[in-house]
């Protein structure tokens, strides 16, 4: 079977052809880091991170860029409140960031780019613009995209530039009397007072915020790239900007498929720092696994809208365990027992079970379908829960248990908790751990100490020798 992707652009479900057979150019835009991050910023990064460990799963070699804004006008605004320098603030709440993309299960991309270390990129791409007649300086020094001159403007949103100039106030931007056209969008813009800047030839300032992402693709991915996905809020401006700095600079298409995530929404509304309707993962991890955030995020289609309720957590957390029980179940019938021949029923079953897989693979070759994905799990659960017991064997029980683990894994959900280790490997590993000490191999001793802090368990090196507990 094919994967389809439904494309922002043609605004249909398309095969999806990459650019080189085998691998996948994939770009993310992430988010500004000024604050902890809230669960409508990880609806995102938690179904992108799908759309990843499919193609992985479909054999496809995934290159996984994305950024982290680390200078706008909100970071500014909070290291003034502070009293800090705008990299506090955004070091900070990428270090938190990551956290909690880790908690989640969201893997780190092949690279996370950052804004400011990319300025000489942008410079160039300005330049490269400019020369090309597709952008010019004002009398301040802000040097301005003349979007009239990228005839494909508004492709994205499906926008008539017309239309657009009828009247779209929010597109004015500060220094908007100095613009030929009330379409042109920032490239680079003059510092303010108190404000970090670059040296440019055209000012001293610092970049608009659509730059960043089109240098930092072109850099890390080259200038064609497979896909560019985002939530849906950046069809535009965002995206549609992206696309004419690309287009005008580099001469080639910039992305074939356009992805684009619904909003996650509170009381109907748009989840977002600025309207106060929010939650962090962090309020969320307080209260629930944040596994079962992710499965929450997955059991609605990326593009449908999907309104936070604790009853929709509550039925997550429910189906979450339900995964979660039926595994533990099977490795209890494994280790409590299971036959050692594979009876000629099981083999039958077995092929039944089968074809889960190939029906999980149908529902994500349909533009990553998680919700009927989810559904075909379920069924698979049921399955296991019903032929499995006392008289099965090993291996239909560790098949069993594999394709379950399998499935949910290439969702990012870890639906298998890792056995908690027995006092006596611990001890075995303290003593290892001595010894490594006593023979100077500190870096043993170090990540043995490191393996058991991941394994919940703490040391601490006493006068009456090394003592353990569980954190
Ligand atoms: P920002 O930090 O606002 O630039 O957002 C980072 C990412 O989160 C972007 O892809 C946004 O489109 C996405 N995003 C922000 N709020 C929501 C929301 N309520 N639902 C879904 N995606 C969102
Ligand atoms: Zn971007």
């Amino acid at each position: 079977m094919s994967l389809k992707i439904y494309n922002t652009l043609s605004r249909r479900k398309e095969e999806f052809v990459p650019l080189e057979p085998g691998k996948v150019k994939m770009y993310v835009c992430g988010p500004t880091v000024y604050n902890l991050i809230h669960i409508g910023n990880a609806r995102p990064m938690i179904v992108f991170d799908t759309v990843r460990r499919y193609m992985e799963h479909k054999g496809y070699e995934v290159n996984y860029v994305s950024n982290f804004t680390d200078v706008d006008d909100k970071i500014i605004k909070k290291a003034i409140e502070e009293g800090v320098d705008a990299e506090v603030i955004s070091t900070r709440y990428i270090a938190e960031c990551k956290k909690d993309m880790e908690a989640m299960n969201v893997r780190p991309a092949t690279t996370h780019p950052l804004a400011t270390q990319e300025i000489d990129g942008m410079l160039q791409m300005i330049q490269t613009l400019i020369d090309r007649g597709h952008a010019y300086k004002a009398a301040d020094g802000t040097v301005y995209f003349r979007t009239r001159s990228f005839q494909e403007y508004g492709k994205l949103s499906h926008k008539n530039l017309d239309d657009l100039r009828g009247g779209n106030r929010s597109l004015l931007v500060s220094g908007e009397d100095q613009k030929e056209d009330m379409l042109d969008f920032v490239l680079w813009k003059p510092k303010k007072e108190g404000e970090p800047y670059w040296e440019s030839c055209w000012c001293q300032g610092r970049p608009g915020w659509h730059i960043e992402c089109s240098v930092m693709s072109k850099k890390y991915l080259g200038d064609e790239i497979d896909i560019h996905a985002g939530g849906e809020d950046l069809i535009f401006p965002h995206h549609e900007n992206e696309i004419a700095q690309s287009e005008a600079a580099n001469g080639k298409t910039f992305a074939r498929y356009w992805m684009h995530n619904a909003f996650l929404n509170i009381d109907n509304r748009k989840m977002s720092k600025s309207a106060g309707n929010f939650f962090t993962v962090r309020d969320i991890s307080e209260k629930y696994d944040l596994q079962v955030l992710r499965f929450f995020m997955l059991s609605a289609h990326y593009r449908s809208q999907l309104n936070f309720s604790d009853a929709l957590m509550e039925a997550a957390k429910n189906g979450y365990e339900r995964i979660v029980t039926s595994v533990e179940n099977l490795n209890f019938l494994l280790e409590n027992g299971g036959t050692e021949e594979l009876s000629d029923a099981e083999r039958e079953l077995l092929q039944e079970a089968e074809r889960f897989a190939a029906r999980f693979d149908e529902a994500m070759d349909d533009d990553f379908n998680t919700a009927d994905a989810l559904s075909v799990i379920f069924e698979l659960v049921k399955f296991a829960n019903t032929h499995a017991g006392r008289e099965s064997s090993k291996a239909f029980l560790q098949t069993l248990k594999e394709e379950i683990v399998a499935l949910c894994d290439i969702c990012g959900l870890i639906v298998e908790r890792q056995a908690e280790m027995l006092d006596s490997d611990i001890e075995a590993l303290i003593a290892e751990r001595q010894e490594a000490r006593k023979a100077k191999n500190f870096a043993r001793a170090d990540e043995i100490r490191q393996e058991l802090l991941e394994r919940g368990i703490v040391l601490e090196d006493t006068r009456e020798g090394v003592k353990w507990k569980r954190a």
